[in-house]
């Protein structure tokens, strides 16, 4: 399976605008090509090289290599959105998304990333420097930062392309690995996983990844972000994006640590994972207005994708399963009513009187799903008679 190892280069100031120009002129050249390709409905990669090749090289000052890259990158693009307008992604035939799309030719971004081959790109992982292609010549020993599991990763697996990626001011290298899955091991039992709000996650161990602290770094974010907006002038509007891309990436890293643990107790346990089915997170719980902006911004999603991914690589299995109630059931004597929830934190069976804190209640239940659900899916198919 595919993943990226993304690491931060540290270029001097002549590097980086050598940089800055590369990927200039590597997206002007690929506005031209997408024009080409548009203006006369160019859909194989070959003829739309024949087309623009010359043209890339001579008007633009890429050398062969990154020519290719660049008809490659276009060509791509088209296909992709082809791909995007068939499954309706972009609405209907008549919306205006779709016909914008189709209208003109696509656009490239000054700072769009631009992948590079193994010709264009060498590593040097032992001295953690590249050395790469630029229109003012090759750059050699441009350092980067990497951890040693990122260095580990890319030596044995890095294959193919790697994008060179501008973020407000730092450059980046996204580089592509491919990596071997494990064969799915059979799971002794579940771990149950709750996603919420004032806990992230919760897990029928009774592990719980939170919560108040990162709440109040949301919140604080949250409420930058507002003042900002309220500006309304445009370094102002900056600003306010860049904070967000800023607060993502964090979420981003908190879901990764979360999902790491869960599927390394998972196999370690021999267990695999449960989750519940995403949609209906949102009103699942009431919410107080405040949490509401910090809650529904909570990429819950990506956890399950980060979930999911990792275990595929430990060859951990996972299992989705239905939500409805599993925050208002008892799990003893299965009582389920909302009035089971005195406060939004905690469960109490007003049946029972089986009490605790409502997301562990909830992974418990999720858990206990995946146990049913299991077994119902490995039973043997009865013998055709
Ligand atoms: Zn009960």
């Amino acid at each position: 399976m595919k993943t990226v190892v993304q690491v931060k280069l540290l270029p001097t100031p002549g590097q980086a605008s050598a940089l800055a120009a590369t990927l200039h002129a590597c997206n002007e050249a690929a506005d031209f090509v997408s024009r080409v390709a548009f203006e006369r409905n160019v859909k194989s990669r070959n003829e739309l090289q024949k087309l623009c090749y010359q043209a890339v090289k001579c008007e633009f000052g890429l050398s062969a290599q990154p020519a290719v890259r660049v008809v490659k990158k276009v060509v791509d693009a088209y296909t992709a959105l082809r791909a995007n307008i068939r499954v309706g992604n972009l609405g209907g035939v008549r919306s205006r998304r779709r016909i914008n799309a189709e209208s003109k030719p696509i656009a490239f971004r000054q700072w769009a990333a631009q992948p590079f081959d193994d010709c264009c790109l060498s590593w040097g992982l032992d001295a953690r420097t590249v050395s790469i292609w630029t229109t003012a010549g090759r750059l050699k020993n441009v350092p980067f930062a990497g951890s040693p599991e990122q260095l580990v990763m890319l030596r044995a697996h890095r294959r193919g392309e790697s994008d060179l990626v501008s973020r407000d001011g730092k450059w980046f290298l996204v580089a592509t690995c491919e990596i071997p899955e494990k064969p799915q091991f059979e799971p002794i039992d579940w771990i149950g996983v709750d996603r919420g709000i004032t806990n992230l996650a919760t897990t029928s161990d009774l592990a719980n990844f939170q919560g108040r602290r990162l709440q109040r770094y949301r919140r604080w974010h949250a409420r930058k972000r507002a003042e900002l907006q309220a500006k309304r002038t445009k370094s102002a509007t900056r600003r306010a994006k860049r904070r967000a891309r800023r607060e993502q990436r964090h979420a981003t890293h908190v879901n990764h640590k979360i999902s790491k643990e869960i599927v390394a107790v998972a196999e370690r346990t021999g267990r695999g994972v449960a989750l519940e089915e995403l949609h209906g997170i949102r009103d699942r719980v009431r919410l107080h207005r405040y949490q509401r902006a910090t809650q529904s911004s909570w990429p819950f999603h990506q956890l399950e994708r980060h979930i999911t991914y990792k275990a595929r690589r430990a060859g951990v299995p996972v299992l989705l399963v239905d939500a409805r109630y599993t925050s208002q059931t008892c799990p003893r004597c299965k009582h389920t009513s909302r009035s089971n929830r005195p406060t939004r934190d905690s469960f109490s069976c007003r049946r029972c009187g089986l009490a605790g804190p409502a997301d562990v209640v909830a992974a418990v239940n999720i858990r206990d799903r995946a146990r049913r659900a299991w077994v119902l899916v490995n039973v043997p198919l009865p013998a055709a008679a």
